[in-house]
């Protein structure tokens, strides 16, 4: 579908019903990911990565919102279809290389396994497993069991195994959780690798801060809604700027203008229940609402840059508290 990106959520919701509990696991998500595109996602524990991967994978059902995949409204494919999505249109990789794998079989047969069971015959099979090891880098482990294998060559294989019925869509949920930082390092770069030769769309739920490098956008989850997203900025040419000034984390705006703003800042200001938006020359600025009593002094530290309006605040503040607290000290 032309003009359509590759993956569209929209005010996508998950509840668990746990005996009489909901937990709202997405309240209201929504992402874009063009076809090709590779895309980090990161977030702190429970704040619903897994559960949009599920999703995504046609592994689970949204309870509520539109999920759009390659053209596939999830929502409404029959469960017999949704199985056949899954099976066809999806690779995954799990974080530990022995949920992707068989363990009393070699590299090979791993990779050669979805191939048999969607019915491809044994020479074409062997030819294609040998092909997806290879660009996996293990054309010399082929005949190694998981047990003779690193934690980052599981992994590499796991790869294989998610690529061998040719997925649109390579969804991996901390696949780099178990290595240590150079291991992660050279399976981020063969995600990209494959990203780049197979026009392979990746989403790649990671802890570690370094993947921003390898792939196209960072998105961060919080609380079950898209909160902000890191891109890679254009290097200014014969620039001495260091590495980490190449990024820049953006908020994140929902379809109707609303934004998740970052608890540290909410605390740092105070700013609890409503806020206050002001034009400013740069932009909007946001600030704790006055409560009720006389908070006014509060006021005063944030507007910044208004020395007239702040002795305003100060007298004001002064002469309320005289009003309503006669002798009360300012
Ligand atoms: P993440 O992958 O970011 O750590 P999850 O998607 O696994 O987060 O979980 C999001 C929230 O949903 C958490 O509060 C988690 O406890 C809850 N949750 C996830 N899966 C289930 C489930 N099958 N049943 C009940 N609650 C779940
Ligand atoms: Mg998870």
């Amino acid at each position: 579908m032309a003009g359509v990106p590759f993956i569209l959520c929209e005010n996508l919701v998950k509840i668990y019903k746990v005996a009489n509990l909901e937990v709202v696991a997405l309240q209201g998500l929504d992402l874009t990911v063009n076809r090709g595109e590779m895309v980090g996602l990161v977030g702190t524990s429970g704040s619903g990565k897994t559960t949009l991967m599920n999703i995504l994978g046609g592994m689970d059902r949204p309870s509520a919102g539109r999920v759009w995949v390659d053209g596939d409204d999830l929502l409404k494919l029959s469960d017999h279809l949704l199985d056949r999505y899954r099976q066809t249109k999806v690779g995954f990789v799990w974080q530990q290389g022995s949920r992707n794998l068989v363990s009393y079989l070699d590299a090979l047969a791993n990779v050669s396994v979805p191939m048999r069971l969607d019915g491809l015959d044994q020479k074409e099979t062997r030819r294609r497993s040998v092909e997806l090891l290879e660009a996996v880098g293990l054309s010399d482990r082929q005949n190694h069991t998981l047990g003779q294998l690193s934690g980052g060559e599981q992994q590499r294989v796991a790869i294989a195994v998610a690529l061998a019925n040719q997925p649109a869509l390579l969804l991996a949920d901390e696949p780099t959780g178990e290595v240590d930082t150079a291991t992660a390092q050279s399976i981020f770069r063969i995600f990209r690798d494959l990203n780049l030769r197979l026009e392979l769309t990746i989403i790649i739920v990671s802890h570690d801060p370094g993947i921003a490098r390898y792939v196209d956008r960072v998105i961060a989850i919080r609380d079950g809604k898209t909160a902000s997203e890191t891109i890679r900025q254009e290097p200014v040419v014969g620039s001495d700027i260091d590495e980490e000034e190449k990024y820049e984390e953006l908020t994140v705006l929902d379809s109707v203008g609303r934004l998740q703003v970052p608890k540290e800042y909410l605390e740092r200001y105070n700013i609890q229940g409503r806020a206050r938006l002001d034009l400013v020359e740069e932009g909007i600025l946001i600030r704790p609402a006055p409560r009720e009593t006389s908070t006014t002094q509060k006021v005063d530290e944030f507007v910044v840059g208004r020395p007239q309006k702040k002795v305003f605040f100060s007298r004001w503040s002064q002469r309320i508290q005289r009003i309503f607290r006669p002798g009360g000290k300012a």
